[in-house]
């Protein structure tokens, strides 16, 4: 017999989590994840589900019924260093306990109905968010991916074959032509439904986002004989590189982070030689994007001219603004019992986005996220709220299936 959700949850929960902080660790092609995917098999197997497996990792696990392209829910299993328990998992377990629900219904669906797990979503290793649902839809090509290394020097390919896939001739392979419409479930990254009451939403679109790496060479010296007006310390441009970005973010009503820092040698005694910082940036529009992150680089480029350090800024990846598809989500928001769910904008990027942008009908559902906190620890849902989720994503498919 098929575990339900609670059971399902509770399995999966002490996978890649870290004694002290409590936070998760479970990057791609490593062993808390491939734990994770190999339970997701075994889940999927369980119900009888036919699995398809693609080179790269992503799965999708079919319950064959009816004809014509599938409706298709599912989410991702990997975290980001030190992430939450929710941030995916509770989309994959919630669609494999909506599965259980309709079938418990005896309901018959008249198009298939696919899970799916995509592989790296978070970008965590490889440094560039949702790689499985773009290799798999063609939005970046096998070629450019997989010279992509980790921060250990190892390349995806490398990654890839030391866990058995990519046996096969890679190609993309998800199209609209097989899918008529995809829908995530995933925990919210922010307070909206707190704000309002509601356990449930429906994505409106994704603002655009980017990530932009800040290269800062100065001059290496003693931190004890190099006198202060003497030195060309990159740490400075750094430093105010970050309030910049703090503030004009905050001014404009938009996001800027610098979350990851380097700095060479990394030596308490030494003016370091060298600092390279990644900025994230997302806005509500493509033209604010732009424009905040040329105002950002224009004041550490002033700020480098007045410490005598050089700056160089690197876009690493730009994912323009996603417009979900407003009829599916307005079908999937109106006339409940409880009345309409909210309709939603998110600053997070998804799977749901890529494929919506490579022309599959796309949508999301949000389930509470107390704390509003993601990324972290302290990331939450609770129960009854996932239970809710479950609900709302069977009635989703059920809809969409019928
Ligand atoms: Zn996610």
């Amino acid at each position: 017999m098929p575990d339900h959700f609670e059971d399902m949850w509770r399995t999966i929960e002490p996978l890649g989590r870290a004694a002290r902080s409590g936070g998760y660790f479970r990057q791609p092609f490593a062993s808390a994840e491939r734990e994770l995917d190999a339970w997701f098999v075994e889940q999927a197997s369980a119900r009888g589900l036919r699995i398809e497996s693609d080179p790269f990792g992503n799965r999708t696990a079919w319950w064959d019924s009816g004809s014509g392209p599938g409706v298709v829910t599912g989410s991702h299993l990997d975290s980001v260093l030190d992430g939450g328990a929710y941030d995916g998992p509770l989309g994959v377990v919630s669609a494999l306990a909506a599965v259980e629900v309709l079938r418990d219904r005896g309901f018959r669906p008249a198009r298939p109905i696919g899970v799916s797990v995509f592989v790296e979503e978070e970008g965590s290793r490889f440094g560039l968010a949702c790689l499985g649902s773009r290799l798999a839809t063609g939005a970046i090509s096998w070629s450019a991916a997989r010279e992509l290394r980790d921060r250990d020097g190892v390349r995806l390919d490398e990654a890839m074959s030391s866990v058995g896939l990519m046996e096969e001739d890679p190609q993309p392979w998800l199209s609209s032509e097989q899918l008529a419409c995809f829908v995530e479930l995933h925990v919210e990254q922010g307070r909206d439904l707190v704000d309002r009451g509601e356990a449930v939403g429906v994505a409106s679109r994704i603002w655009p986002h980017g990530r932009y790496r800040f290269d800062i060479a100065g001059e290496p010296n003693h931190a004890g004989t190099t006198r202060m007006e003497d030195r060309r310390d990159p740490m400075l441009t750094y430093a105010m590189t970050a309030l910049a970005a703090n503030k004009q973010a905050r001014l404009a009503g938009q996001r800027a982070t610098f979350g990851r820092v380097e700095t060479a040698p990394n030596s308490t005694n030494s003016v370091p030689s060298g600092v390279t910082a990644w900025l994230d940036a997302r806005c509500e529009s493509d033209e604010v994007l732009a424009s905040l992150v040329e105002s950002i680089t224009r004041q550490a480029g002033e700020r480098a001219e007045r410490d005598g350090t050089s700056l160089t800024v690197t876009a690493e990846s730009v994912s323009g603004s996603v417009e979900f598809d407003p009829h599916l989500a307005r079908r999937i928001a109106a006339d409940h019992e409880t009345g309409d769910w909210p309709v939603l904008p998110t600053q997070a990027g998804h799977d749901a986005g890529i494929l919506s942008a490579q022309g599959i009908a796309s949508a999301m559902l949000f389930v509470r996220n107390p704390t509003g906190v993601s990324h972290s620890p302290a990331e939450r849902a609770e129960t009854p709220d996932c239970l809710a989720g479950v609900d709302a994503l069977a009635e989703t498919l059920e809809r969409l299936a019928s």
